[in-house]
């Protein structure tokens, strides 16, 4: 039993039961009683009885710490659909190469597919200093177990001292099975990526408790060191063609393409009727538009800049707009040329989700408001006079 308590130093004084975080802990009989399905072994309890009433004996991690000095360069998996890399491995390739120059490194893409020659000079003129490539008719399209079982290898083989994935829903997937594996920690959603120069360790920084701090984690005892980044956070490279690049063509046996599961068939999703991620600019409303049918000014405006219409969660938990629409921490993040934020306070859950747009103009009555703090412009004022102040000059500038 990893935890228990000792009957005879219990006085039932219900210290420990209001230290569990877990609600696992009763009087009965004035004893202390432990319910195991609820325990999850984190201890509060132990400092928290006078009496060492409580025993716990946690299990000793067996993990050997590996020799990081055998560990060199940074890894972005490549994401394809279809053939074709998506925009979130080229946001990664950038940042890679930003982060290279502080280890003096080189950059590397892992991209596994089929047929994918057409997309190499692409990856290399972004970024990629190398590509590990690994192509088969099975695995022209992901899945979860021969994708991993083909990473696990590569990173055995070749041990990178950073791996980046996008956090998309392959990403996730995927990278949290090659961690498990490899026994390396993951930090997933991150928003910031830097190096500590002094230690050469990646500082992965990332909301935490509910988006009220930003907590900056590191991996230092094992490698490689490893984060997801969601899509739109990170800047590409723009292309340079004068980009030379190695491709590294690597080849598995057929059992390592063995999957529990099959993939029958591709569905692309349909869009909804504003697809945020790709949009230039994007009009957004929070709180203060005051009702649904409050949008309707908004709609004109996006609809004159040929902008999609974004929300804040107070007004998708209104039911004013569908959370499709909603932006920031548990909704999208975007980073449009442009993001104007009608009466959105700019809460850091909401902050998280937009503040790379290259732009943002804020429009809010209170000058307090923090998006102040982050706006390019602010427009201190009612909206409902502003917006279609806004929507005519547009129209008259733009001749439509
Ligand atoms: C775990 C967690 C996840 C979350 N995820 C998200 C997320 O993904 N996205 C998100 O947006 N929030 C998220 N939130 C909620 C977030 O904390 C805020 O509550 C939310 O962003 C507030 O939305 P808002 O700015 O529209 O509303 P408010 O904070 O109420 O702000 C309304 C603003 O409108 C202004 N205003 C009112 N009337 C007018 C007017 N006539 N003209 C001009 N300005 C006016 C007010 O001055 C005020 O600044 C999350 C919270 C938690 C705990």
């Amino acid at each position: 039993m990893p935890i228990q308590i000792i009957i005879e130093k219990c006085t039932g004084c219900t210290l420990c039961v209001k230290a569990c975080p877990f609600d696992a802990i009763r009087v009965m009989d004035k004893k202390a009683v432990i319910d195991l399905n609820k325990c999850n072994l984190c201890g509060a309890c132990v400092p928290a009885c006078k009496f060492k009433a409580v025993l716990l004996e946690k299990p000793q991690a067996t993990c050997v710490l590996p020799n990081i000095k055998d560990y060199k360069g940074i890894w972005v998996f490549i994401e394809q659909k279809n053939g074709k890399v998506q925009s979130v491995s080229y946001e990664l390739l950038g940042k890679a190469q930003e982060l290279a120059k502080k280890l003096h490194c080189e950059v590397s893409g892992v991209l596994i597919g089929n047929n994918l020659d057409d997309q190499l000079d692409e990856l290399i003129w972004r970024g990629a200093d190398n590509i590990y490539l690994v192509e088969a008719p099975e695995i022209a399209n992901f899945q979860d177990e021969p994708y991993t079982n083909i990473l696990v290898g590569l990173v055995k083989k070749y041990k990178p001292e950073i791996l980046l994935c996008g956090a998309t829903s392959i990403g996730r997937s995927l990278i949290s099975r090659v961690a498990i594996n490899i026994k390396a920690g993951l930090t997933a959603d991150c928003t910031g990526l830097d190096i500590d120069t002094e230690k050469k360790i990646l500082l992965q920084t990332r909301p935490a408790f509910g988006g009220n701090i930003m907590a900056t984690i590191i991996s230092p005892n094992y490698r490689p060191q490893m984060a997801t980044v969601r899509h739109k956070v990170m800047q590409p490279m723009e292309p340079d063609k004068k980009r030379k690049g190695r491709i590294i063509r690597e080849s598995f046996s057929s059992a390592t393409y063995a999957s529990r599961t099959k993939l029958l068939d591709i569905v692309e999703e349909i869009e909804t009727l504003v697809n945020l991620a790709e949009a230039d600019i994007i009009v957004s409303g929070g709180r203060g538009m005051g009702g649904k049918e409050n949008f309707k000014i908004l709609e004109e405006l996006a609809h004159v800049l040929g902008a999609a219409v974004g929300s804040s969660r107070a007004a998708v938990d209104a039911g004013w707009m569908p959370y499709s629409h909603q932006v920031g921490q548990t909704g999208r993040t975007v980073a449009p040329k442009i993001y104007i934020a009608c009466g959105i306070s700019g809460q850091i859950q909401h902050l998280v989700g937009m503040s790379s747009s290259k732009i943002i103009v804020a429009i809010n009555k209170d000058p307090e408001a923090p998006i102040f703090k982050v706006a390019t412009y602010g427009i201190v004022g009612d909206l409902f006079q502003i917006v279609p102040v806004l929507t005519k000059k547009f129209k008259e500038t733009l001749g439509k």
